[in-house]
């Protein structure tokens, strides 16, 4: 069923989705499934399984020179969304991402997923590759999620990369994207961010899930922005947890969002990390109970497999 069916089935309700990231490579799927089994008993419709392009690292030769070598170090999001599928019976949303793929690789996992009956996917860009300052297309790939999303959308209407495809079936994806309240990184403001976003609405996505933000003033603004915009489609928030003292400032760093005084005063008088993930666990539920209060359509929690955090907030609010 697509994300969007369960929404409209449940309009009025707030759901609960979690996104979980692939093993590192080498590891077990009984991870992934250690992780979800305990979070089943709040009946999230649908789970998210991240995609991570390969990366390069520099290996020393026996000769003393240093060799450029690719690997992907979570591999296995198709496989992961099949089992999840498989054991729970719920929905999997795999991420695409532009970044390390052609056009030809991304309509072959496409035709993957089709095969496997996964209809729902969250098209995204990708970052920059770690050696990179600014994301650099892949030769033949995509440049911006936008070109994904219109990817997806022609094989929606049965139209494939080779024109001799006649009557190629016609998938029926539901595309979901990335949407930013404090605006995305590279964007010169939140306005321009819109309209890309806007554009990609329009070449056919059909919801959208928010970067973290943890004050929610900021998700309400960004909402409101869009509506006024013309952007009409579910807008999902999505959740992370603190659980660190020293996520006080990697957090900021990696993911370019703010975090509000409060919080911060809080987290520096943690002496300890144990306290410091209590303020953040707090933190995290307040935040749900303001949004579900407020009707959103679903709370979307970025577990990093932490799955005790992620089920006692859960538990708070459901
Ligand atoms: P885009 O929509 O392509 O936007 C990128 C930048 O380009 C923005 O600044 C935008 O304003 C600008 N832009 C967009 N279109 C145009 C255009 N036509 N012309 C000029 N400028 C344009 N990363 C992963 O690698 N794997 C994941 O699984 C993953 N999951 C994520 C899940 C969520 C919910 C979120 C919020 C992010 C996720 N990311 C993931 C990170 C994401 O890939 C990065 O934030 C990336 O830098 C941008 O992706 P995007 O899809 O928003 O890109």
């Amino acid at each position: 069923m697509r994300v969007t069916d369960h929404l409209a089935a449940e309009a009025g309700k707030t759901l609960v989705s979690f996104e979980i990231l692939p093993p590192l490579k080498g590891g077990s799927i009984k991870t992934i499934f250690k992780t979800l089994d305990p979070l089943m008993e709040f009946k999230p419709p649908f789970i998210d399984v991240t995609y991570h392009r390969e990366e390069y690292i520099y290996k020393k030769m026996p000769s003393g020179y240093y060799e450029k070598a690719s690997i992907r170090k979570r591999p296995g999001t198709v496989g992961i969304c099949f089992g999840i599928m498989t054991r729970y019976q719920v929905e999997a949303i795999p991420h695409l991402i532009c970044g390390g793929f052609t056009k030809e690789d991304t309509e072959n996992v496409l035709i993957e997923l089709n095969f496997l009956d996964i209809k729902n996917v969250l098209a995204l860009r990708g970052d920059a590759d770690k050696f990179e300052g600014k994301f650099t297309p892949t030769h033949a790939g995509h440049t911006y999620a936008i070109d994904l999303v219109k990817q997806i959308n022609n094989m929606n209407a049965g139209k494939y990369l080779d024109d001799n495809i006649e009557n190629g079936e016609a998938t029926d994806f539901c595309i979901g994207i990335a949407g930013y309240p404090e605006k995305h990184f590279e964007s010169p403001n939140l306005d321009l961010d819109l309209e890309y976003t806007k554009a990609k609405v329009a070449a056919g996505a059909s919801y959208i899930v928010t970067q973290m933000f943890f004050d929610n003033t900021r998700y309400f603004e960004y909402v409101e922005k869009c509506r006024e915009g013309g952007i009409t489609v579910p807008i999902i928030p999505g959740l992370k947890p603190i659980t660190r003292k020293y996520q006080l400032n990697s957090i900021p760093r990696n993911f370019y969002v703010n975090l509000p005084v409060e919080l911060v005063k809080s987290l520096e008088a943690s002496t300890t990390d144990a306290q410091a993930k209590e303020v953040g666990i707090e933190w995290c539920i307040a935040q749900s109970q303001e949004l579900k209060a407020a009707g959103v359509p679903c709370l979307h929690y970025y577990t990093m497999g932490d799955e005790p955090t992620t089920t006692r907030i859960a538990r708070a609010i459901f």
